[in-house]
């Protein structure tokens, strides 16, 4: 198998130049990916139907008998019709085809076809138009359905592929242990690979397809389980004291429960053990993650030792150290920040004074404090909105031989059922309880022809001195009638708001044209931003009070959410206004949910539902697992059935330099880009 992603796709027997091209387009360039280019989706040709019971519903499957064979008509647009008439059995009805003569000639009088497609009933007779034709008798009747590009059609692939599938040897290699596959009732990578193309029915194709999600999964959490006992690193960090009721008392509000939970976990694991923390903290949007932060930071501030804040961006870490000024006002921690916009020889002045250790509490973004700042003792990494980071970043501190304590803290609610799972490196703490005094934010839908109604709501909220986000999908004027922020800007705003007090902001800006923007927005001179999505996830302006999402229809239940958490951020009643024009079923149940919740974590679960859980692992950047199958809600079993075998392959104390192993550990290596990173703790690929 291994070799045949050498061997070049123009190679394969019946794929010229032009099929070749279009194939690239697929990102097919090998046999290989050809074998690894699994279905989209699969035609059921089993279940039969009759031209009656058909008659106005989607495409059918009727098994018929030619009566009379084809005829030709020229039609008035000048294109050619050709006729096959047929019987189910009980009725007669036509076969129609367009322009397509090879198809229809085919079939003979007295010989049985199955015809798929949609039946209709003129009054006279039953049509069936354009029907996709297969002989009876193949013994096949699950199709598989490749996603195509223009000049390759799915069953021109499906074709490729069977040559392809030929070229295999008699068995692949096995590439998990017997005892595995045992275990966990799974079917041979051989079996799989074949079944997943060409099944002779629904079961086989389930084992298949089982198999090959298992093994993305299992190679994901394989890997999280090898950093897991990686990154349990010995720590010298030596915690004494708790002192963060101390702290509690300098805050300008009572902690929640959840708050005060977290703190004392962190608390447990510093104080208890010789091991490093290693916590993620999670919590909706809003949630009061700060706090969490700057107490923990305290406790480790005051146990003598130094804290690392990073953040992902330099207005997040502007934001950060305003805040914890403000929190550690009266205590004698010092704090400073560390910025791209500090003069050379400042920054430089900053970072030696951090190197003798006059700072407690350093605060920045994560370049510009793991690059060239050194610490006189470094006891605690806090990292803001973990996804951006990941999990290279944080080796990279370990491997430069300090092994302070980490609290990542990340504000995409995952759903219950799979946070031990994504995050199976991690201890978790969550933050689960609304702040005190927040209320609902009212969410509303409406379409298009409302929107000025919805601008002069804005206008209102505005007069009344509060602030407004405008979302868009699109930055230029484009073709698919993607609402953008310029046209905004330039054509839809101006009735109403007076330019002066209007920022707009996308991904195109330059990054200090962009951190402008958003400073005027949080200073409150721009009452209104229309952006794209690059707003700021975890940027608090507590005057914004509404947002109104343009093409909500695009974004997901959770990209909405955290859009949503922009507004909120006081004791004001906010607002979000999802504005689309969809009829769609699909997009009218996720802004249902919307509209009815405003948890984070109860939303993620009813994503879940919409999504599967392939899609979860997107947002943690470990080696996302990249399936090429789309997976659904019922395979959360298959990710959890898969982390059991990780756990059970890596407690039997498996030595991937063996041979056997080769696959497991090239994939391995592949997605977590880890390749003989060693921590001196023994374990590793
Ligand atoms: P996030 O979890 O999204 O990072 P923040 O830490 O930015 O949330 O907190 C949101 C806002 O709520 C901040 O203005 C913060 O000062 C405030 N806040 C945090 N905890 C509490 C609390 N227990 N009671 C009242 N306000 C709080
Ligand atoms: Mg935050």
């Amino acid at each position: 198998m291994a070799s045949l992603f050498k061997v070049d796709i123009n190679k394969l027997k019946g794929v010229g130049t032009r099929s070749a091209q279009c194939l690239e387009k697929l990102g097919i360039l090998s046999v290989g990916d050809l074998i690894n280019f699994y279905p989209r989706a699969y035609e059921d040709w089993s279940n039969l139907s009759t031209f009656s019971a058909a008659c106005g519903k989607k495409e059918q499957c009727l098994r018929v008998k030619v009566v009379r064979e084809c005829t030709g008509q020229r039609i008035r647009s000048g294109k050619m019709l050709y006729k096959v008439e047929v019987t189910d059995g009980t009725n007669i009805g036509e076969a129609i085809f367009f322009n397509n003569r090879f198809t229809p000639q085919s079939m003979k009088n007295g010989n049985f076809y199955i015809l798929r497609g949609a039946v209709k009933n003129t009054g006279k007779k039953y049509e069936i138009i354009s029907p996709k034709v297969k002989d009876v008798g193949s013994g096949d009747s699950i199709f598989p359905v490749y996603t195509q590009t223009s000049g390759i059609t799915s069953n021109k692939i499906s074709n490729f592929v069977k040559v392809a599938l030929d070229m295999l040897p008699e068995h692949i290699t096995e590439t998990l242990p017997g005892w595995i596959l045992d275990k966990y009732s799974l079917c041979s990578y051989d079996f799989a690979l074949k079944n997943i193309h060409f099944p002779k029915n629904k079961e086989d194709l389930k084992k298949a397809r089982d198999r090959l999600v298992f093994d993305e999964f299992f190679i994901y959490q394989l890997g999280l389980g090898f950093i897991k006992k990686q990154s349990r690193i010995l720590t010298d960090v030596k915690i004494k004291e708790n002192n963060t009721q101390k702290f509690y008392k300098f805050l300008p509000f009572e902690l929640t429960n959840a708050q005060k939970r977290s703190i004392d976990e962190c608390v447990e694991d510093m104080i208890s053990g010789k091991y490093a923390m290693n916590r993620l903290l999670q919590g909706d949007v809003g949630s009061g993650k700060t706090a969490v932060a700057a107490a923990v930071s305290y406790l480790v501030g005051k146990n003598g030792y130094q804290v690392a804040v990073m953040a992902p961006t330099e207005i997040l870490a502007s934001q950060h150290y305003n805040t914890f000024c403000k929190f550690f006002k009266n205590t004698d921690l010092r704090i400073c920040l560390v910025c791209g916009s500090l003069r050379a020889k400042e920054k430089k002045r900053i970072q030696q004074e951090i190197e003798w250790g006059f700072y407690d509490i350093v605060i920045g973004t994560h370049a510009l404090i793991s690059e060239k700042t050194i610490f006189k003792n470094l006891g605690l990494v806090v990292t803001d909105e973990q996804h951006r980071f990941g999990v290279k970043q944080r080796s990279a501190l370990i491997n430069k031989g300090i092994s302070p304590h980490t609290l990542v803290m990340s504000a995409t609610p995952i759903p219950r059922t799979l946070a031990l799972i994504v995050y199976g490196d991690l201890d978790i703490s969550v933050l689960d309880e609304a702040l005190p005094g927040r209320q609902k934010i009212d969410t509303f839908r409406i379409d298009e022809k409302k929107r000025t109604r919805a601008l002069k709501f804005i206008e209102k909220i505005v007069n009344e001195g509060g602030q407004a986000y405008i979302v868009c999908a699109g930055i230029e004027e484009n073709e698919n009638d993607i609402v953008d922020v310029k046209t905004y800007y330039d054509k839809m705003l101006s009735d109403i708001f007076e330019k002066s007090y209007v920022g707009i902001l996308h991904g195109k800006m330059a990054p200090n044209e962009k951190d402008e923007i958003m400073e005027r927005f949080i200073k409150g001179e721009l009452k209104v931003l229309v952006s794209t999505t690059v707003i700021e996830v975890g940027v608090d302006v507590a005057n914004a009070r509404v947002i109104m999402i343009e093409n909500a229809e695009r974004f997901g239940i959770s990209q909405l959410h955290q859009l949503r958490g922009r507004v909120g951020r006081s004791e004001k009643k906010s607002y979000c206004i999802l504005v689309s024009n969809s009829k769609s079923k699909d997009s009218n149940q996720r802004f249902g949910a919307m509209i009815s919740s405003n948890d984070g974590f109860y939303l993620s679960e009813e994503d879940l539902k919409f999504r599967g859980p392939g899609d979860f692992f997107g947002t943690n950047q470990h080696g996302v697992p990249n399936i090429g199958i789309p997976t659904k809600y019922e395979d959360i079993y298959l990710v959890k059935k898969a982390q059991n075998a990780a756990l059970d392959l890596i407690d039997s104390g498996i030595d991937l330099t063996l041979p056997e192993f080769k696959f497991i550990k090239n994939k391995l290596s592949k997605s977590f880009e880890l390749n003989g990173a060693n921590s001196g703790q023994g374990v590793i690929f």
